[in-house]
């Protein structure tokens, strides 16, 4: 099964996925982590996209594109994958689409998980304040003055994909500002009807 998360930056996707990549198998692919992997690595993938992602810019399709071509040919993706932050814009759709008929795959579901933007804010900011209070790193593009920037990237050029879905009859909405347990509980109602 290859399933899509698809919301705005701190709409709970990477912990809806970790919980489905525990429970079922799946492998959770998410171009952040990988992107940031890269950039800490200092491999000429991170080191292009570094500067990107601290302006909370996207970037380029082709890099994205590459990197979960590669990713997908892995062993532990033979069950099927989730994925995380990718696609973002219609470009990495149709990428998606050929990558997996060239599997012989499909896409099965696409999972929306809609919250406001105020709470996304919210979230974020608490998110950094937490990590710097235990004095964990925090995330350059979860600042203050750049994440209104991944909110507005998101709202031009990812949103469109809940339509291009739905024309598709591929999505899925689930309310993201519940608690985490129930988000997860409908997320799996919705995978077990399908
Ligand atoms: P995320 O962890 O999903 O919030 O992604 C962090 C940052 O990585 C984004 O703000 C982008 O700069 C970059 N990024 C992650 N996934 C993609 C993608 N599919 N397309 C373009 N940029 C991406």
């Amino acid at each position: 099964m290859n399933l899509i998360l698809l919301g705005p930056p701190g709409a709970g996707k990477g912990t809806q996925a970790e919980l489905l990549e525990a429970e079922r198998g799946l492998k959770q692919l998410s171009t952040g982590i990988m992107l940031r992997a890269a950039t800490e690595a200092g491999t000429p993938v991170g080191l292009k996209a570094k500067a990107i992602m601290d302006r909370g810019d996207l970037v380029p399709d082709d890099v994205v594109i590459g990197i979960i071509s590669d990713r997908l040919n892995e062993p532990d993706c033979a069950k099927g994958a989730i994925f995380d932050g990718f696609p973002r814009t219609a470009v990495q759709a149709d990428a998606l689409d050929a990558l997996l008929a060239k599997r012989g795959e499909k896409l099965n579901v696409v999972i929306q998980l809609e919250v406001d933007d105020a709470i996304l804010i919210e979230r974020i900011a608490n998110r950094a304040a937490e990590n710097e209070a235990a004095g964990r790193p925090v995330r350059s593009d979860d600042r203050p003055e750049v994440f209104p920037n991944r909110l507005a990237k998101y709202h031009r050029d990812t949103a469109p994909l809940i339509a291009h879905y739905r024309a598709k009859n591929l999505l899925k909405s689930v309310d993201g500002m519940q608690p985490v347990k129930i988000v997860a509980a409908q997320i799996s109602a919705i995978l077990e009807a399908l």
